[in-house]
């Protein structure tokens, strides 16, 4: 198969897709695709609760967090924050670090007045502040953080402590790219789409204490508390890729869990920013202390050779560099399922075209 370098949906690991494709029609002498379950089926609970525990294993998540599926992704998430967690509160306080961190912050004005504690738009979004920068309000419901931003190849690596306050993070691109510190965050909520399976799952890791606030005005679908009532079973959930999120559990156990898979991503992602500042035909301007280890945009500093650049990536069977429209230049997404042969390709590519064009 070529390497597909996509932000997401993203590459899944090639035995995770071989397993699925083996079980389509008949889900271990079931019958029954797993598309066909009911969810509220002895197999189909199985699937869930097994999922659930995996991941509880792998992330090493604490008895104080709930993990719940729903659905609607991040986008939904970034509404249902606020829902859910402003209680008799009136404000929240947002760290934006890059576009997808600044929309959540849009987002939240629908349903509170946030306040931005720190902003590095001006700076064209290439660092992380130190929490020493955040300038948070009186008595904020939480302080929303995205812990790696997946346009700007932006990654926050060291966990603030806010005391009360709980800390709310969009984790979509890099969840279980590495082990984090569970215990710090009231919230981590992301998409399954990059590093934990397919477009249609959201998931959410909430504290327990902090359910309960909901606003009366949030969707029952989407109230917390009633999903964790129900064990994420409130409406049906999205089955299929909560199925196929739990192959994917089960293949990073396989890989020797989060340490593991945190040093491979390490190798790759030194692999390709070495390749990028070798020369100055390729930047990545990032703050190096905020290099992204999953999103690694960069730019051709002559940016009339991008179309041939993509063009002769995809004949070497390279796919999806471009970069995210809002920013130009290109990016490659290499989240846990990209193997290290894929940036040893690209890294090789880099050279080549750079030979060839330069
Ligand atoms: N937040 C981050 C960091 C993302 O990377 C993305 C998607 O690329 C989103 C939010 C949006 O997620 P969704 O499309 O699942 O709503």
């Amino acid at each position: 198969r070529p390497f597909n370098f996509s932000a997401g949906p993203a590459t899944l690991p090639v035995e995770v897709l071989e397993q699925a494709a083996s079980e389509m029609l008949d889900w271990r002498g079931s019958g029954m695709s797993v598309m066909e379950m009911s969810h509220r089926g002895k197999e189909y609970m199985e699937i869930h609760q097994t999922a659930l525990d995996d991941l509880r294993a792998l992330l090493e998540i604490p008895a104080s967090h709930r993990i719940l599926f729903t659905q609607g992704g991040a986008i939904a998430e970034n509404a249902l924050i606020p829902l859910n967690l402003l209680g008799a509160r009136q404000s929240a306080d947002y760290v934006i670090t890059g576009s997808w961190s600044e929309k959540s912050f849009k987002e939240a004005k629908k349903y509170c007045t946030p306040h931005v504690a720190v902003s590095t738009a001006d700076e064209g979004f290439r660092r992380v502040p130190p929490v020493e920068q955040w300038r948070l309000s009186d008595d904020p419901a939480y302080v929303h953080v995205c812990t790696n931003e997946t346009v700007n190849g932006v990654e926050m690596f060291e966990t603030p402590s806010l005391g009360d306050v709980p800390l709310v993070a969009d984790v979509s691109s890099h969840f279980l790219s590495r082990p984090m510190d569970v215990a710090k965050y009231g919230v981590m909520y992301g998409g399954a789409q990059k590093n934990a399976g397919i477009a249609g799952l959201t998931f959410v890791v909430v504290r327990e204490d902090l359910l309960g606030r909901t606003l009366g005005i949030c969707p029952s679908a989407f109230d917390w508390n009633l999903v964790a009532l129900n064990n994420s079973m409130y409406n049906t959930p999205p089955t299929y890729a909560i199925y196929i999120a739990g192959l994917v559990f089960q293949w990073l156990k396989r890989q020797g869990g989060l340490p593991a898979i945190e040093a491979r991503n390490r190798e790759k992602a030194g692999l390709l920013y070495g390749a990028i500042d070798a020369s100055d035909f390729y930047v990545n301007d990032v703050d190096p202390a905020a290099r992204s280890l999953m999103n690694v945009p960069f730019r051709l500093h002559d940016e009339t050779l991008n179309e041939a650049f993509l063009k002769g990536a995809k004949e070497r069977g390279l796919l999806q560099l471009k970069g995210h429209k809002s920013v130009g230049g290109m990016r490659a997404s290499i989240y846990n399922a990209m193997p290290l042969e894929g940036v040893q390709a690209v890294a090789a590519y880099l050279r080549d075209f750079e030979r060839q064009a330069g």
